[in-house]
């Protein structure tokens, strides 16, 4: 199964992340942990180049969908085959919230890299942790150096958030919308409930 998660910066969604997969391997199940932009060398040089570099909006697209090929063909795509469980922090669904949706590049060329890149993989569950804009500020505010994504005002956020549940509507039955303001034990009872389900599919 190919299982992601997702959200605006700040969901606190990497807390949760190491967590669900020992959930799973708990479970017996093969589960291979990965991230995006990144999860291959080349795919890690791209992301610094991505969260540090100011470039114009399609070439930022473009690169994101080149880590993202790199990712699926020799990582992703290979792990399934064997049957390992992918769980990975952040895919296709952050190209349309974060560059479709929050840089205003429209869907319409997002979608035309996906059918190029990805025309049959679709995640099997995913993860949208969903989080009020002033918390996650508040959170952002309180935490590391920001990547230059992370800087953004309100206005980008709004959109990106905006990008994020235009997605679930599309595909309602996909995603799981996690209200990240809860406490992490009641986040994580949310995600075991649901991990539960998958496992017994
Ligand atoms: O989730 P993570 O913090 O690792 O993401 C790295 C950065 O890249 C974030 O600031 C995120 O907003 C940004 N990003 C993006 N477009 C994507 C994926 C990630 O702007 N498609």
């Amino acid at each position: 199964k190919f299982l992601t998660l997702e959200g605006v910066d700040g969901a606190g969604k990497s807390t949760h992340l190491e967590w669900m997969a020992e959930y799973l391997r708990a479970q017996d199940i093969h589960v291979l942990l990965t991230r995006e932009p990144g999860g291959t060398p080349l795919g890690e040089r791209l992301r610094e180049i991505l969260l540090a570099e100011p470039m114009h909006l399609e070439t930022e697209t473009l690169l994101m969908f080149a880590a993202r090929c790199e990712h699926l063909r020799t990582v992703i795509e290979p792990a399934l085959a064997r049957g390992t469980w992918v769980v990975c922090d952040r895919f296709t669904d952050a190209t349309y919230a974060y560059q479709g949706a929050g840089r205003e590049l429209g869907v319409d060329r997002v979608t035309a890299l996906q059918k190029w890149v990805h025309p049959d993989l679709e995640p099997d569950r995913t993860w949208l942790f969903d989080l009020d804009l002033g918390i996650a500020r508040e959170r952002l505010a309180a935490s590391r150096d920001l990547d230059r994504f992370e800087r953004e005002g309100a206005e980008f956020f709004t959109r990106t958030r905006g990008g994020y549940h235009q997605l679930v509507t599309q595909s309602p039955e996909r995603f799981m919308v996690v209200d990240a303001s809860q406490s992490i034990t009641a986040i994580r009872e949310d995600l075991k409930a649901d991990l539960e389900q998958l496992v017994a599919r």
